[in-house]
């Protein structure tokens, strides 16, 4: 017997809607590769009904106090607990994201966050200046009008509340669009929005293609500033894209993230750091720990242990709360992953761990990636050198902190980087 597929509407001017077309597209769970759920392949019919939802919804949006938007997200935040388990579920279905971590980071963080902006908005102010005595000069922050959000899939749901819950406190409506592959979670956030009190139009949900949706709203001009995460080459185009109407962007773009063990570092604890940082998330995160630089004097001990401690990461059915690793989002990211491998193997990267399509029973249908690691790699490789998101780390020597330095810097990306010592002078 087929498993129920559950067709989802979206939600626009705070009705439940389909695409005009009626057009769908599949969801896929990653662990399986299983079609779990239908979402609306909206076009830019929806993009300009939910843009128009938006600016109607702005004028009393915005009139509100910071106090009755800050109960609203309060509200939210207590309805994402009270629905925890279901959006935890939904999360790893749609994603592969292991149900432990989504039922005790991803989800209570999602709701913790809405908290903070509740009360972080009340503390915004403006300045006063010190023109001259002729002239009082002050700032009085003011919503921008219509916000759109563009998202990632790597925590899906996590994402929309960053960017929701800072444009939504400060008196703007925003326009969501969720990535094709995860919307779920997204349109689920909107519908609890509504029960929380968000009046309709002030938080609406396209789904569909980023290269038709998502363009559409980059360009619509009645939507004032596009916050945006995911792949650098994306967000170039959407800042080129934003530049005709002049709409301020905000981007949160890649990573190819330093891991640096000085020679004075505990390697234990270093070990345990390299683990959380590169197998978070089954390493799909922008600031994941990705190449690694370790002095000469403990390379081989750490390579050691840090090799050991990431064959015993348990990868599999992300539903068993026993799983550590899930899949990876989705099939052609898996094969992405796997031309990375077997090019480092080509290029002479020293496999220490997996590199293998992963083939258990719970694993062989599924998107997955073993934990792989690549010793004696240098930087003028392509694992060294561009972000792979996935689980494959590429370890390299150097002699001197000078070295390290230089090799950190010699990169195309700036996110975040990490150095392991007991000496802070250093
Ligand atoms: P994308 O940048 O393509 O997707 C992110 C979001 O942008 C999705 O909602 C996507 O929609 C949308 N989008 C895609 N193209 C356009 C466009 N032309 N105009 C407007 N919106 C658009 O990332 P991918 O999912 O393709 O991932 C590719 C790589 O990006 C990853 O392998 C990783 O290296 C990097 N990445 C980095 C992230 C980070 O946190 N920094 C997060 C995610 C990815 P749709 O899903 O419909 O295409």
């Amino acid at each position: 017997m087929s498993a129920q597929i559950i067709e989802y509407k979206t939600v626009i001017a705070g009705e439940r809607m389909s695409a005009s077309d009626g057009a769908t597209m599949p969801i896929i769970n990653p662990a399986n590769g299983t079609v779990i759920a239908r979402a609306p392949k909206c076009g830019s019919n929806e993009v300009n009904l939910a843009v128009a939802a938006a600016l109607k919804a702005a004028p009393e949006w915005a009139s509100k106090t910071v106090g009755e938007r800050s109960k609203v997200l309060l509200k939210l935040s207590q309805l994402i607990m009270a629905n925890l388990n279901e959006l935890a579920r939904l999360e790893t279905m749609e994603h592969g994201s292991p149900i432990r971590k989504t039922m005790n980071f991803d989800v209570p963080l999602c709701a913790e966050q809405l908290e903070y902006f509740a009360g972080v908005g009340r503390a915004l102010t403006g300045e006063t200046l010190p023109v001259g005595p002729w002239c009082t000069s002050m700032t009085i922050r003011e919503p921008l009008g219509v916000v759109g959000l563009i998202t990632p899939w790597n925590f899906p749901a996590l994402m929309v509340v960053w960017k929701l819950g800072a444009a939504l406190i400060t008196g703007n409506t925003v326009v969501v669009k969720p990535p094709s592959i995860t919307p779920l979670t997204t349109i689920r956030l909107a519908e609890l929005a509504l029960e929380a009190g968000a009046p309709p139009g002030v938080v609406n949900v396209v789904t569909g293609p980023g290269e038709t949706v998502g363009e559409a709203l980059v360009q619509h001009p009645d939507v004032t500033k596009i916050g945006f995460t995911g792949d650098t080459v994306t967000g170039k185009r959407i800042m080129s894209l934003a530049s005709s109407s002049v709409k301020q962007v905000g981007l949160e773009l890649g990573g190819k993230n330093a891991f640096i063990v000085l020679a004075d570092a505990d390697v234990d604890s270093a070990v345990e750091g390299a683990v959380f940082g590169a197998f978070f998330n089954t390493g799909q995160v922008c600031a994941a720990a990705s190449r690694f630089y370790i002095h000469e004097s403990l390379y081989d001990r750490f390579t050691e242990k840090f090799v050991e401690a990431s064959s015993h990461l348990k990868y599999g059915d992300p539903m068993n709360m026993e799983t550590v690793l899930g899949p990876v989002a989705y099939a052609a990211h898996r094969d992405k992953i796997e031309g990375y491998i077997e090019r480092a193997k080509k290029a002479g990267a020293d496999l220490l761990l997996g590199g293998e399509r992963p083939d258990t029973p719970d694993t062989k249908d599924g998107f997955f990636v073993a934990p792989t690691v690549f010793g004696s790699c240098s930087n003028d490789m392509e694992i060294m050198r561009d972000e792979i998101f996935g689980p494959v780390i590429a370890l390299c020597k150097f002699k001197t902190n000078e070295e390290a330095v230089a090799l950190t810097n010699d990169t195309k990306y700036g996110l975040s980087a990490s150095v392991w010592t007991k000496d802070l002078e250093n």
